[in-house]
């Protein structure tokens, strides 16, 4: 891009100024000159009138024409003369003329002429008129003299409004341009990391004017900037630690919620395990078995594996809370139980307690022979603990009786048939004198007596 000097445009509309104000000093310096020279080639008109008008008077007086013409000459030999005429007075002749002319000289209407009378005092008192003198100016010389003038003042005017545009461009110079650099150049390698670096001009610092209010009004903007940086890096330091306490915050408190949460789920897992186990065995209650028989029920429909399930009651329990007390009764039902989950404790099979003195046990992947023979283990098991019952009518001791029976795919669409098989198989131990095992048959059970 073209720069353009502020110094230049100045130096420059100075110079347009001053070729103007040359041209119009020059035309009044002009015509000022010419009416002085036409008023001095007057003055010097009337002078050689002055000189040779007593000579010309007295030669027309002697009839010297020989005189008369080497005055005549004489007076025009002088610069700034182009005519003179004299014409002679004579009361019964035509007037005689005498005339000396410049070389080339015509009649002017701006050169100065002058008429002046010719008389002569032959005696004291005694003046008579004899002629007529005429002296014409040479405007050549009016036009010569001008000329050399006009250069003169058309010469001093420029050479004037040079010394003036280059005075003016010289100082501008010095005092601006220089400075104006200086501070543009200092602007453009600003940035955040240099701003504290104040800006100086290479002058005489007592010095105010608008170039020392800019410089001020730079340095301000400097601090101000710099004030405005440093602050806001301080925001964003601080910002940055609140967001690291924030985060270690956050960590701590998820660090708190997820032991919070742990404790949660074993406490969850612990009131899931108690709401699923029998406070007074430790088996499996009710709502545990009656979740996983579906299950298992499920499982042995899909994979065709038997499933067999024994249904378990204390004989003549009434009798023994009777004969005992309800605490000896709790007692007996904790051995009882504890019997049965020794002789039951494979992988998959679930002892529990169902009701009051009954107990249930899920043997999936056993079938009806290797239940019954589990079944007798039991019995066997029970018989073992001793627990004397003295108004037992079936044993001195506690027994129980074992109702069994075996999944039936094809005749049992759902757990209850399988259950209520075994409940009927117990009926029948129970019918057939207790402490016994009765197995459901198949081809008597309830569906088939149903449909
Ligand atoms: P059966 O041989 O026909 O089964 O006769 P039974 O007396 O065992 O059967 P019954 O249903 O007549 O009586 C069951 C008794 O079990 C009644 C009740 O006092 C007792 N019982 C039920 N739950 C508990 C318990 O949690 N603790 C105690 N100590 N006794 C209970
Ligand atoms: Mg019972
Ligand atoms: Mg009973």
């Amino acid at each position: 891009m073209r720069r353009n000097s502020l110094g230049g445009r100045l130096v420059l509309a100075t110079l347009a100024f001053c070729l103007l104000f040359t041209v119009v000093v020059a035309a009044l310096r002009t015509w000022s000159a010419w009416q002085n020279n036409v008023a001095a080639m007057s003055g010097e008109l009337q002078l050689i009138a002055q000189v040779y008008q007593r000579t010309l008077s007295k030669s027309i007086w002697d009839m010297d024409r020989e005189s008369l013409q080497a005055h005549l000459t004489s007076a025009a030999n002088v610069a700034s003369v182009g005519q003179v005429v004299v014409s002679l007075q004579s009361s019964n002749r035509a007037p005689e003329v005498f005339q000396r002319r410049r070389e080339g000289w015509r009649p002017s209407t701006l050169a100065p002429v002058l008429h002046v009378k010719l008389d002569y005092e032959a005696f004291p008192g005694s003046r008579e008129a004899v002629g007529e003198f005429s002296l014409y100016g040479d405007e050549r010389v009016l036009w010569q003299r001008l000329r050399a003038e006009m250069v003169a003042i058309v010469a001093t005017q420029v050479a004037q409004s040079l010394l003036l545009a280059s005075l003016i461009m010289l100082m501008f110079s010095r005092l601006v341009t220089v400075h104006v650099r200086r501070i543009a150049q200092h602007l453009s390698q600003l940035t955040p990391l240099n701003l504290d670096t104040k800006l100086t001009l290479e002058r005489d610092r007592r010095r105010q004017d608008e170039l020392s209010l800019l410089v001020s009004g730079v340095n301000q903007l400097q601090g101000n900037l710099s004030d405005y940086l440093e602050r806001q890096q301080r925001d964003e330091k601080e910002l940055i630690a609140h967001r690291d306490n924030l985060a270690a915050l956050v960590r701590e408190r998820t660090l708190e919620l997820e032991k919070t949460n742990d404790r949660l789920e074993s406490a969850n897992a612990m009131l899931d395990g108690l709401a699923r186990t029998d406070p007074l065995t430790g088996l499996a209650n009710r709502r545990h078995f009656d979740e996983t028989k579906e299950i298992e029920f499920r499982r042995a429909q899909r994979n065709g594996q038997p499933l067999s399930l024994l249904v378990c009651d204390i004989d003549e329990f009434k009798r023994y809370n009777d004969a005992y007390g309800h605490a000896k009764g709790d007692q007996c039902l904790r051995a009882v139980a504890r019997a049965i989950e020794s002789t039951c404790a494979r992988a998959g099979e679930l002892v529990s307690r169902i009701g009051g003195e009954e107990f249930a046990v899920l043997l999936p992947g056993t079938d009806a022979q290797t239940g019954t023979l589990l079944a007798t283990q039991l019995l066997q098991a029970v018989a073992e603990l001793g627990i004397a019952h003295r108004d037992s009518g079936t044993a001195p001791f506690i027994t129980v009786s074992i109702g069994l029976a075996q999944f039936d795919a094809e005749r049992m669409q759902s757990f209850d048939a399988l259950f209520e098989q075994a409940d009927t198989a117990l009926y029948l131990a129970k019918s057939r004198g207790r402490n016994q095992v009765a197995v459901a048959e198949p081809q008597k059970s309830l569906d088939d007596k149903w449909s």
